[in-house]
């Protein structure tokens, strides 16, 4: 790839490492013009299913959405970046593994709950109750009960 800084065409890889848990491989290069360095990161684009919204549109799969989501619900909880990350990628392996070149919106909202309900059952009744929007307060109120029963502190302030 071109130097960011000059433009020249040749740069030389000086470095180049795993991260992610080997998903990634990130290379130092160095331009042979002008020497300035810069970082580059590889990973492998995995076709992801297209998302079916409820009112019947396609659009692409969003990553940022999914990964935003996640957080938002996690908010101020002990839950750790890496656990995070590892969720998203679980969903994400979980949809392609589905096969399916269209997936509904509403099932990759199962499969945050179903990681959320894993990683902190806070964020999960967070998530839940926004967004399977709960048919009425009973619904609502059986799940914390079954989450209570579990041994899980309730809450009922998100
Ligand atoms: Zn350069």
């Amino acid at each position: 790839m071109h130097c960011p800084f000059c433009g020249a065409a040749e740069t030389k890889v000086i470095d180049s490492r795993l991260v992610a848990e080997g998903d990634q491989v990130r290379r130092r290069r160095e331009c042979l013009s002008c020497k300035e360095r810069f970082t580059t990161y590889e990973s492998a684009e995995l076709l992801m299913p297209r998302v079916i919204k409820q009112d019947g549109t396609r659009q692409p799969f969003d990553d940022q959405k999914l990964r935003s989501g996640i957080t938002k619900a996690l908010e101020k909880r002990p839950v750790s970046v890496e656990e995070i990350e590892s969720a998203i990628n679980a969903i994400k392996y979980r949809l392609r593994a589905t096969g399916e070149r269209e997936i509904k919106s509403i099932n990759i909202g199962e499969e945050v709950m179903c990681e959320l309900r894993r990683l902190d059952q806070v964020a999960y009744v967070r998530f839940a109750s926004v967004y399977r929007s709960f048919q009425d307060i009973n619904e609502f109120r059986e799940e914390i009960d079954r989450l209570a029963n579990n041994g899980a502190t309730p809450t009922t302030s998100a």
